[in-house]
């Protein structure tokens, strides 16, 4: 059985060389989430009409790689993931929810870094698009094997395991960071997660259309030319669908109720090394 990081790196090749070249990356963008979404309602077995404002706006050949190929590498992740968050389910994957182990491992696995870049609500999808974009430019990007589990999706949960000393935020785990891997810069962004709290109810597919992808990946490659960049987050976001309304929308911290979790990523964050 691959591993998380395996399984992220396996879909970050088919986006890298198979549609970043080629298309706009918000196409690009829309594409991956379709086929994120797409393997989710499958897994589900809850049919795919709410897939429908996704797919429109999608170049044709892209959205056929989506359907096809890329769907193929994404359909592990997501069932790896409703696994690992299945309690008491048997891991081969290496996670922390201690913020301080998880510290030391990603100081063993990525040695020191020269700035560190925070980023709230960054999920594992916007991850492997920016990771296929760097690597379409021929920068070097890993994701660290341990990542940190956060089974309450939300910031907090990552950030009240600071020093009480400090900045119970997410630039004070920047700094925290920084600080064990000599950083000598750290920043934070919330950008994703404005618009996560922005569109919550008017869908996946509006907040696609709302979150500056391109900017996002500007920012990183730019970081990377200065140096390594070490990009976290402390939880991505869920991806729901409305029983009532059959469309989907994002949240963090789902917790529950008439609407079907379709794919919980609030409670993963992964860690990329990049340059
Ligand atoms: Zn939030």
């Amino acid at each position: 059985m691959k591993q998380l990081y395996e399984l992220l790196e396996d879909a970050r090749d088919v986006v890298a060389e198979k549609m970043v070249p080629n298309y706009r990356l918000e196409d690009v963008y829309r594409a991956v989430v379709y086929a994120f979404a797409h393997a989710a309602l499958r897994e589900k077995g809850v049919g795919l009409r709410a897939l429908k404002p996704l797919e429109e706006g999608v170049p044709k050949p892209l959205l056929a790689i989506a359907k096809g190929e890329l769907l193929s590498k994404v359909h592990p992740i997501v069932k790896l993931v409703e696994h690992m968050l299945r309690e008491g389910a048997p891991l081969l994957v290496r996670y922390e929810t201690s913020l301080e182990r998880v510290i030391e491992e990603v100081k063993r696995e990525a040695g020191r870094a020269d700035t560190i870049l925070a980023y709230d609500a960054m999920s594992i999808i916007e991850q492997v698009i920016i990771s296929a974009f760097l690597k379409a430019q021929g920068i070097r990007t890993l994701f660290l094997r341990t990542f940190f589990l956060n089974p309450q999706g939300l910031t907090r949960f990552m950030t009240s395991q600071l020093p009480a000393s400090g900045q119970q935020t997410l630039r004070g785990v920047a700094q925290h960071l920084a600080s064990h891997l000599e950083a000598r810069q750290h920043n934070k962004n919330s950008t994703i997660d404005q618009k996560v709290h922005e569109t919550g109810i008017l869908g996946l597919d509006e907040f696609i259309k709302k979150v500056d992808i391109s900017r996002i990946a500007r920012q990183i490659l730019e970081a990377s030319e200065k140096g390594t960049t070490l990009v976290l987050s402390d939880h991505g976001y869920d991806i729901v669908l409305s029983r009532r309304g059959g469309y989907l929308y994002v949240v963090h911290g789902f917790q529950g109720g008439a609407d079907v979790a379709l794919l919980l990523l609030s409670r993963i964050s992964t860690f990329m090394r990049v340059g």
